[in-house]
């Protein structure tokens, strides 16, 4: 037997080769540092671990640089001081739910609610005990007469997804701050770029980052923003015990679209607000609701509380085309995909029937609605592509 030069066999050295990111080495690119185990110099290190603390590193399923960093990134775009990453924006809404709310509590709902929030306070108050109220969206300041003692959330989504009524976000703040209610908003539709929720007295916004900040269509992940470190500390603990963690490689998948985010908005904003301008003149459309054009509900408080679309609106056809002419109309497009989600280069449509999502004030408007994604092609193809499907309802 020949003696190894080595002090360990060979599985033992293959094992602890591992490559620790090189001193000296420096990119633009943040590392991806996966890990379950996280390993502690020595027992007192890690006895003197305080998990309500971020920048402490305990487990994989807590946090890792790579989260960290993004976590921190999407915190100072919309002024928060803590972040949480959820692997969709559905579980970040999940884990506002259960971080906040408990068997006996109240919950306030806008009636236009992205639906699965709908479905999962529906499934709380069937099965745990809560009750799930919803609201008209264009509520404001009334909202006060709906808060009861046992109230602990309301949520906020601004605008409404699908229906794009805009909320006076401030007038529900304050009446829910008087009597210290947590409000939470879904603030994706702004991507925390056009509308700035802590200036306005929110207390947590979720983000679904698997739209404009993955920006691929191609990442499913969300996440809870706040400045009350209190509140943080609650949605960490639900998180914790959900057991709730995200892949550090999706992380560096949404760090790498980051930089152009602003810039992609932008774009998005420009040719959607067009498109939906050049939609209103059209004789087959009686409504475009894009929160900067004036047929949208609550057009008043965007002017006063945003800064930009993006781009996602919807557009209400005359009642003469029936809906499955529309659905036809959704089919003829050929540049516009049919598929949920938004976010990404490509554009998408999709028909809905309003009437039969709402329970705390009837849909207004007769006709059939479609949402509109405007993606990163040219808008002169957009408009050609809707142009030939509508000439199909003809
Ligand atoms: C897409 C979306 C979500 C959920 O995000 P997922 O990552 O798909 O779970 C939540 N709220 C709004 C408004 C959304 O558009």
């Amino acid at each position: 037997m020949t003696e190894s030069k080595f002090k360990h066999g060979l599985q033992t050295r293959i094992v602890r080769a591992e490559d620790q990111i090189t001193p000296g080495f420096e990119s633009f690119s943040t590392p991806v540092t996966r890990a379950s185990t996280v390993v502690f110099p020595d027992l007192a290190a890690m006895r003197a671990l305080d998990w309500k603390n971020d920048a402490q590193w305990r487990y994989g399923l807590h946090a890792t640089p790579t989260q960290i960093a993004l976590a921190q990134r999407l915190a100072a775009i919309e002024g928060g001081n803590h972040a949480l990453l959820q692997p969709s924006g559905l579980s970040s809404i999940s884990n506002v739910y259960f971080g906040l709310v408990k068997a006996g509590d109240d919950v306030l709902i806008p009636d236009n609610v992205y639906s699965p929030n709908r479905d999962h306070g529906d499934w709380l108050a069937r099965d745990f005990g809560i009750t799930a109220r919803y609201y008209d969206p264009l509520i404001g300041a009334g909202i006060a007469s709906l808060i009861q003692p046992n109230t602990r959330l309301i949520w906020i989504e601004a605008p409404g997804s699908v229906t794009m009524e805009v909320p006076d976000v401030p007038a529900i703040t304050a009446a829910a701050r008087a009597r210290k209610v947590v409000t939470a908003i879904d603030n994706t539709w702004s991507a925390g770029l056009a509308f700035r929720p802590f200036d306005h007295g929110v207390d947590i916004s979720v983000q679904a980052l698997t739209k404009y900040q993955s920006g691929g269509g191609d990442v499913l992940m969300g996440a809870t923003i706040t400045v009350d470190h209190d509140v943080h500390v609650k949605l960490k603990a639900a998180r914790m015990r959900m057991g709730i963690g995200v892949s550090s490689d999706d992380c560096s998948l949404i760090l790498r679209s980051l930089p152009s985010m602003q810039l992609r908005f932008a774009q998005h904003d420009r040719v959607a607000l067009s498109l939906a301008t050049w939609l209103k003149s059209r004789p087959e459309v009686v409504a475009v609701l894009h929160p900067a054009l004036g047929d949208c509900p609550g057009h008043e408080v965007y002017k006063r509380d945003f800064s930009g679309a993006g781009g996602l609106f919807s557009v209400v056809f005359d009642e003469r085309y029936s809906a499955a002419r529309i659905d036809t109309f959704c089919e003829s497009l050929e540049l516009f995909s049919l598929g949920w989600s938004w976010g990404g280069a490509h554009s998408l449509a999709m028909p809905y029937d309003i009437a039969s999502m709402r329970t705390a004030a009837q849909w207004p408007r007769r006709g059939t609605l479609v949402r509109f994604y405007i993606g990163l092609e040219d808008e002169a193809d957009l408009c050609a592509d809707i142009e030939q499907s509508l000439a199909k309802l003809a």
